[in-house]
């Protein structure tokens, strides 16, 4: 029987020397292929050492290093489950999800080893290692004592990989259960319709604490068995140097505002480039449309989550329209839904739907919040509202929790952030509903505008008035400096919506 390890596959792609370089870190040092191999056997001999079996989880809360990245290989390798936690995470929200996933072993930042064993010895239990941004800690140098050979785990389909926590705007953070299957039948369908080629150099920017760093450009890269420029972060002056010598490129869109924003930034940069992706947040059309003015290169646009991993992608050959997330990728299927569980006709806004091999089996010990998101025949509820335009392409216009409902009136706010986001002076815009004691929400605009303008909200609102109907126009007009965003660079209208309804509240 072929074993389905999610490693395995990604090692089909290595290449067939064990000399090829796969990391190099922003201090120029470079891991190989066989490096890979070796130290990522010696983390799952690790973890096989420490009594772990199959399926046990690992949660691991520390700073990119190519150790981390060995650590996660390790995992998928011994057949344990990897639950990567966002670095910002603080001790309540550690001590939940400790509780929750009930690992064995726990990985952290040298300087959270204390709150961390503390967390651990009242919740189970855990062993807690660490490992710093350099790699150093407990938890490589017990590694290194390891064997450097491993057998990897033989793994089926169904068996979980990893667990990944949602962000968790609203209620209780979720752990979304990820298989081998999922990971390893979108890293091939992603491989290949974005065609990647041999000599491909990834340069590697993102976290990889979420889907879009682990498994999007990780997974592509190692099936490729590319190099990857292995970056701990985005650094823009880091970023101009070293994309010349890359060939793909992927990132959230604040990545390409802030690209744009450099002076020296322009065809030249991006001449060896074949691929820029973008998602985890919409990338605005006024993005997409200057970043090819000033490039040539016509940003690739994506749609993914969590719980799914990537769903659909503009076409690699063919037309990338900005303000789309492209067709559904091979193998997946969305459907567009209305309240009544209805199909939609091309054009009309509705729940966006998913089934396919990439979409999990459901969130850890939450069987009923599992059951509730999935439909009778198996689609997977996302969350967001989006359409299928006259040309097939899927057009997202937020999640529903987002949607405002005024005077019994949908108003979607991305349709109206567009028309903000054209005004002259305006910068970028979120648009909120705020509670109303006659309409029960009123939509309200949280405006950022372009240096120096002078915009204010009676020129806001007035010039709304030609274009929209009533209803959607904007009661209210804020502005700041930024809008509040999250690591992935997605706006957090929950931290808007909270803002300025308690300053409202306090208004009336
Ligand atoms: P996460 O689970 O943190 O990856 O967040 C997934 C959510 O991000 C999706 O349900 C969408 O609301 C949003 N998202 C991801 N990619 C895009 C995109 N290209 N355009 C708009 N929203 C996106």
């Amino acid at each position: 029987m072929t074993n389905k390890n999610l490693y395995e596959i990604l090692k089909g792609g290595f290449p067939a020397s064990d000399q090829a370089p796969a990391l190099e870190t922003a201090k120029g040092f470079v891991y190989r292929y066989g490096d890979l191999e070796r130290e990522s056997a010696r983390y799952a001999n690790l973890f096989v050492s420490r009594g772990l079996v199959p399926g046990d989880r690992v949660v691991v809360q520390v700073e990119k290093s190519p150790q981390a990245l060995f650590l996660y290989l390790g995992c998928l390798r011994a057949g344990v489950v990897f639950v990567p936690l966002n670095s910002a995470y603080q001790r309540k929200e550690l001590a939940y999800f400790i509780g929750d996933a009930e690992p064995r072993i726990v990985v952290c930042d040298p300087a959270a080893e204390a709150e961390l064993t503390a967390i651990a010895a009242e919740l189970g239990g855990a062993t807690v290692l660490t490992l710093d941004e350099e790699g150093q800690g407990s938890a490589s140098a017990s590694a290194a004592s390891m064997s450097d050979h491993f057998e990897t785990v033989h793994r089926e389909d169904d068996d979980l990989a990893a667990i990944l926590y949602t962000s968790g705007t609203t209620g209780r953070s979720k752990g979304a259960m990820l298989t081998h299957l999922n990971l390893a039948s979108n890293a091939r369908t992603l491989h290949a319709y974005w065609g990647f080629v041999p000599g491909d150099v990834l340069l590697h920017v993102l976290p990889i604490f979420h889907a879009h760093g682990l498994f999007v450009a990780c997974h592509c890269a190692l099936l490729n068995g590319s190099l990857m420029l292995w970056q701990p972060r985005f650094d823009v002056d880091a970023v101009m140097r070293l994309l010349p010598r890359a060939t793909v490129f992927m990132g959230v869109p604040t990545l390409y505002t802030r690209l744009l924003d450099q002076p020296g930034f322009g065809r030249e940069t991006c001449a060896n480039i074949r691929l820029f992706v973008s998602g985890s947040a919409p990338l605005l059309a006024e993005t997409h449309r200057s970043f090819s003015e000033r490039t040539g290169h016509a940003i690739l646009e994506r749609y993914g989550m969590t719980e799914t991993v990537m769903l659909t992608s503009n076409p690699y050959d063919g037309e990338r329209r900005a303000g789309t997330v492209g067709y559904p990728l091979p193998g997946v299927s969305v459907r567009i839904m209305d309240n009544d569980e209805k199909p939609l006709p091309k054009g009309e806004v509705g729940h966006v739907q998913v089934k396919g091999p990439n979409v999990f089996p459901g969130y850890w010990r939450m069987p009923d919040k599992t059951a509730e998101e999935f439909t009778a025949d198996g689609f997977f509820r996302t969350g967001d509202l989006g359409m299928i335009d006259d040309r097939d392409y899927i057009i997202l216009v937020g999640r529903s929790k987002d949607l405002i409902i005024t005077g019994g009136y949908n108003v979607y706010p991305k349709e109206i952030e567009s028309f903000i986001d054209d005004l002259e002076g305006v910068k970028e815009s979120a648009v909120i509903g705020l509670p109303h004691p006659d309409f029960g929400e009123a939509v309200a605009a949280v405006v950022v505008r372009e240096a120096g303008a002078t915009l204010d909200e009676p020129t806001v609102i007035g010039r709304l008035k030609g274009e929209v109907a009533n209803f959607k126009v904007p009661k209210k007009v804020f502005f700041v400096d930024e809008l509040p965003r999250n690591t992935m660079g997605k706006v957090q209208k929950n931290v808007l919506r909270d803002q300025y309804s308690k300053a409202e509240a306090g208004n009336q």
